[in-house]
């Protein structure tokens, strides 16, 4: 069956086409949709994608009895109910990186504009008037650049005002020292970034420590002359001390793409400061940027409803996960899971992760990987990467995980333990290849045995004659065997056997084995 998206706000045509050429994708095109016919069109998908004309409520969330993502054609999430999505198990996608490029670009645009007086000779030249020495402005070139907050778009607009001759200097206490060295930037303390540099530029988000980080008394650190420039958010400046500090002369020219409250009321204090200029937020409005947004939005959407989990969405448990190369060994972690899950005598209420050779960033996701798969074949509702934890949680299970060196034997491993009761199975995978999964041991007993396909899973006694009894009987049924994979313990002990067969046993296939006098667990596995 087709994944059915309703796109239900004007998306960029390059996004559309996107959509439309996807082969297991069936486009519902309906932007402005609203009311009943919004939230019958939503209950019909399995993804919707919006800009911000579309509240994504907890109503609407309900309402998408088969919806699995939410693809926010942009950056904020004020109209998208995050919660509420994440509750459901829906994943919130959106697309951050598409207009760096275009931010950074208004960054070096409103400078310049600025420091060459453009708006205000672009006006008095329309006016008829020709006052050359009024608009006498200042050079770049020389000049310290100061730049807090050197994430994608500090960094970029430290390259370009590098090309322009300015030294850069730079403060963010979150990234490491080679972040500043790789664009040129000498890394400084705030303080000093404040009384060195003769133009401050503000790249952070607005959190509780940015908002208001440059107020009154900050301002009073800096240069005489100090120009000020902010295409980040409104708000990192305290607005009413730059407005003060404009009109004294302290700052000789501010740029303000963004404000607190938008769009700023009339009497907002920066409307009518001195020697500013100021642009409606539009730092992401490029015709580029808005076609990114589309193409991103409308990829991703399309990779996350094939399963990959491998783009930018803003409620998954863990972060910065961007290579598909992790891919492998996290299916490995759900098939743990899922296998002892189908081996274990009763519900599962503890879980814990051991992680061998693994990079440590990746214990989260395994962690999250394998409690999907142990909870999958227990509950009804579906589990996902983004609802395990808190399925989990609701059930009392929780997981821990612990991080060793190599092991031994393998090169990386992951043992998962799941208790239920007194019960504890533990089961061990490794990654061979990119392609070769193996579980190689379960419970005491070590085996090495593909984790795919419908395997039956046999605890005996370690008689003669059990593997002929099983072979005939599967024979005379028509199962057929595609790998034997035999342990045991002590002679005489019990032994363990994964058979992994062609086709599912029926109910009365399972009852004969299990009415072997040498048998004493049988059961099947789906992985
Ligand atoms: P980013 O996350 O890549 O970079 C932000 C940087 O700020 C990070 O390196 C972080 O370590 C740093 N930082 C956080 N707290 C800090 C603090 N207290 N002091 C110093 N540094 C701190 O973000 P980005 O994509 O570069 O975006 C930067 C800003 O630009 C954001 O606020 C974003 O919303 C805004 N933005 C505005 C427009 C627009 O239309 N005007 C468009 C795009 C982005």
């Amino acid at each position: 069956m087709k994944h059915r998206v309703l796109v239900t706000d004007t998306l960029a045509e390059s996004g559309l086409a996107i959509l439309r050429a996807a082969q297991d994708v069936d486009l519902d095109y309906r932007a402005g949709l609203k009311g009943s016919d919004l939230l019958r069109a939503v209950s019909e998908s399995d993804a919707l994608i919006t800009r911000s004309g579309t509240a994504v409520t907890p109503e609407l969330v309900n309402a998408g009895e088969r919806l699995r993502i939410v693809g926010r054609a942009g950056v904020g999430l004020d109209n998208v109910d995050v919660d509420a999505c994440t509750a459901r198990g829906i994943l919130v996608i959106n697309a951050p990186t598409a207009n760096i490029m275009s931010a950074t670009e208004h960054t070096m645009a409103m400078l310049l504009a600025l420091c060459r007086n453009i708006p205000e000779a672009h006006a008095s030249v329309k006016r008829g008037e020709w006052t050359r020495p009024k608009f006498m402005g200042i050079e770049l070139s020389g000049k310290t650049l100061g730049v807090v907050g050197l994430g994608r778009i500090g960094s970029r607009v430290t390259v370009r005002a590098r090309a322009f001759g300015m030294h850069v200097i730079g403060y963010d206490p979150y990234i490491a020292p080679t972040a500043f060295e790789r664009v040129g930037a000498e890394q400084v303390s705030l303080e000093d970034l404040l009384a060195q540099s003769d133009v401050i530029t503000v790249h952070t988000p607005l959190t509780d420590e940015t908002r208001g980080m440059i107020g009154a008394d900050d301002i009073a650190k800096m240069k005489d002359g100090v120009v000020l420039v902010n295409v980040a958010r409104g708000g990192i400046y305290e607005e009413k001390a730059l407005a003060d500090a404009l009109n004294r002369g302290k700052v000789s020219g501010a740029a303000v793409d963004v404000f607190a409250d938008e769009p700023p009321g009339k009497d907002h204090p920066l409307l009518n400061a001195k020697n500013i200029i100021l642009s409606p937020h539009i730092g992401a409005n490029t015709i580029e940027a808005q076609d990114r947004v589309a193409v991103q939005t409308a990829e991703m959407v399309v990779e996350a409803l094939r399963g990959s989990i491998f783009v930018s969405a803003v409620n998954l448990p863990f972060e910065g996960l961007s290579d598909a190369d992790a891919a492998p060994m996290i299916k490995l972690s759900e098939k743990l899971g899922l296998f002892a899950a189908q081996i274990i005598n009763g519900p599962v209420n503890r879980a814990a992760i051991e992680l061998w050779g693994i990079e440590e960033r990746l214990t989260k996701i395994l962690s999250v990987a394998a409690l999907k798969g142990v909870l999958t074949p227990f509950v009804a509702e579906s589990v996902n990467f983004v609802n395990a934890e808190s399925v989990a949680e609701n059930r009392g299970i929780a997981i821990s995980s612990t991080t060793h060196p190599t092991p031994h034997d393998y090169t990386n491993l992951i043992t998962f333990r799941a208790g239920s009761g007194t019960e504890e199975v533990c089961v061990s995978g490794t990654l061979f290849s990119e392609k070769n999964q193996r579980i190689v041991s379960v419970n005491a007993f070590r085996v090495e045995f593909k984790p795919e396909g419908h395997i039956i899973y046999i605890i005996n006694k370690d008689v003669p004659g059990v593997v002929g009894k099983v072979g005939t009987l599967l024979g005379d049924r028509e199962i057929n065997i595609a790998e034997y994979n035999l342990a045991r313990g002590e002679s005489g002990g019990k032994a363990m056997a994964v058979i992994t067969v062609d086709s599912p046993l029926d109910a009365d296939t399972i009852n004969f084995l299990k009415s072997y006098r040498e048998m004493e667990e049988v059961k099947q596995v789906k992985l």
